[in-house]
């Protein structure tokens, strides 16, 4: 991304977790909510399995079950069936199980200048979102500001895979030249999207990891979205 090409940026692709919010709160905060429920509606699981134990079967289950891994819905969704199961409850009840669970990870706190400046940037491009994770955009205070959202869940592929980047951009009725893709994840974001032909900006908050990959060197970053609102000359307000 370069001053020159931002006058070709029609629209805004945007990753959620660990972009919009922390993604590592709002988990264990569902878990939490998710085991107290268990505790309640099925006791013998609860005891068997304590959050970081339920946490260790969702991996489990992420690793033995490639065909379903890009998934999180349905991984969470098998492991809390295998826990009932195994504690002796009623399988059936990870069902419920799930929304509970789901319910409470999209009670979300955002970055602090995330609803100010997404609301700039959609003053001026579709915004839409694109997660290899679970979060429905929809279900959060800044649905109303997405034009959309691709999921790897629906879409049957995740990022890094180019394919997903243009889906987004066929449903923009943009060529990848038109869009401006922003992400926390070198790997999945930034190459992923450049690989696709958009352009990136690299979205490194403060404290995260030293840059020190040759694979980033000559890449745009900025720290926070409302940088990137300024950098895009959204005016503020
Ligand atoms: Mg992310």
């Amino acid at each position: 991304m370069t001053p020159e090409s931002i006058p070709l940026i029609k629209a805004i692709t945007l990753d959620l977790d660990d972009t919009l919010w922390p993604i590592a709160p709002a988990i264990y905060r569902a878990e939490l909510a998710l085991h107290a429920w268990l505790t309640v509606q099925a006791p013998k699981t609860a005891q068997a399995f304590d959050v970081a134990a339920l946490r260790a079967k969702r991996d489990e289950v992420a690793l033995k079950r490639p065909d379903i891994a890009h998934d999180f819905t349905q991984v969470r969704h098998e492991s809390l069936r295998l826990a009932l199961l195994e504690s002796g409850d009623d399988p059936a009840l990870s069902r419920e199980a799930f929304e509970v669970f789901f319910a409470a990870r999209h009670e979300l706190e955002l970055y602090p200048e995330v609803e100010d400046a997404i609301r700039r940037l959609a003053s001026r491009y579709p915004l839409m979102a694109l997660s290899n994770g679970n979060a429905d955009i929809a279900r959060t205070m800044l649905g109303p500001w997405f034009r959309g959202a691709i999921s790897a869940r629906a879409f049957g592929v995740g990022k890094p895979d180019a394919r997903i980047f243009h889906e987004a951009c066929r449903r923009l009725s943009l060529e990848p030249v038109q869009v401006l893709h922003v992400g926390d994840d070198l790997e999945l974001d930034v190459l992923g999207a450049r690989n696709a032909g958009l352009h990136t900006f690299w979205l490194r908050r403060e404290g995260c990891e030293p840059m020190d990959d040759a694979r980033s060197a000559g890449l745009a970053t900025v720290s926070c979205l409302r940088t990137l609102a300024d950098r895009l000359g959204i005016p503020a307000g």
